[in-house]
């Protein structure tokens, strides 16, 4: 990554917490997210990475916590307030095709939030629709185009397009290419990462896959069982993972070089993830964890380093 990140705490999360039934989806979890900054949250399904962003982006309120944008409250704005926030913080789904009406043309989809903010005249609308789809490289005449007609590449860059267009400070996205093959992925995120240098765009990318974060992001944080047990530096943690958790999930990323590749161990989690209406006394992750130890049954870690963070009592007072 060349870009480097300009200011600090422009979106802050504080002891973020989210039951859905008895389901702690999210328990406890902070975040920040500077200026210029991308910051991968990773985790299996289940981890609570999406609740996470639908959290920070107030797509949803939590049950307790706070939301900081540029040192401001928004966690329990509604209305009006809400309405004003939503210009800077922006949300892009796995799937754009859920996003976007199929009975509306793209101009329609882009120019909507433009609209809906009462950003210039009718003219001016369709101008900047036409200069937004060619930031995405989009051809502009695609706005008269439904997106039923569009790859799945192409209604992404629509989404992201639409997702652009009132010049957000953060944008949100949750697996942005999962859906999609595998060399418009990373069409797809060169795109997200141009967006990201030019316009000091700070990213949060919510993702499953190691691989897709780890070449473009700042920082990482990685989340288990609705807490984050570990977070630093993107090549310093890809370089020394420290949680278990993440060196297993590491383990099974491939590296280009083959001799190093086949010098590579495969470290494969025991088991499935507990029930997270029950999960387990002590450290959650102890039932798949290589390493487990008599008192991880005992003691739930906590959080803990400087810049490198990490929750094992491996780890503890290092
Ligand atoms: Fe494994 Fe114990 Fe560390 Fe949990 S605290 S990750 S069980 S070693």
């Amino acid at each position: 990554m060349s870009t480097t990140p300009m200011d600090t705490g422009l979106l802050s999360a504080r002891e973020l917490r989210k039951s859905f039934a008895k389901v702690r989806a999210v328990d406890g979890v902070d975040l920040d997210l500077r200026s210029g900054e991308t910051v991968g949250v990773v985790g299996e399904s289940g981890s609570g990475k999406t609740t996470v962003g639908r959290l920070v982006s107030r797509l949803a309120a939590p049950d307790s916590g706070r939301v900081e944008l540029d040192g401001r409250d928004i966690t329990r704005l509604r209305g009006r307030g809400l309405k004003r926030v939503r210009r800077d913080l922006q949300v892009v789904f796995q799937d754009p095709y859920g996003s976007l009406d199929p009975s509306r043309t793209v101009g329609h989809a882009v120019g909507e939030p433009l609209a809906v903010h009462g950003v210039g005249t009718r003219g001016e609308r369709a101008d900047r629709v036409a200069g937004l789809l060619e930031r995405v490289a989009l051809d502009p005449v695609l706005a008269q185009r439904y997106p039923g007609e569009l790859s799945g590449g192409q209604r992404q860059r629509v989404a992201i397009a639409r997702a652009m267009a009132l010049e957000p400070r953060v944008l949100v996205a949750d697996e942005p290419t999962s859906a999609l093959d595998l060399s418009t992925r990373s069409e797809i995120l060169n795109l997200l990462l141009a967006l990201q240098d030019e316009n000091g765009l700070a990213t949060l990318l919510i993702s499953h896959d190691f691989a897709t974060v780890r070449h473009l992001t700042h920082r990482i944080v990685v989340m288990y069982l609705g807490r984050v047990v570990e977070e630093g530096d993107a090549a310093e943690l890809v370089a020394e993972p420290l949680h278990p958790y993440t060196r297993a999930l590491l383990s099974a990323v491939p590296v280009p070089d083959p001799v190093r590749q086949r010098g590579r161990e495969r470290i494969v989690l025991r088991g499935e993830q507990p029930d997270p209406a029950n999960p387990p006394s002590g450290c959650r992750f102890r039932g798949r964890c290589p390493d487990a130890m008599p008192r991880c049954a005992e003691t739930d870690p906590v959080l803990a380093g400087g810049s490198h963070r990490v929750a094992c009592l491996l780890h503890e007072g290092k």
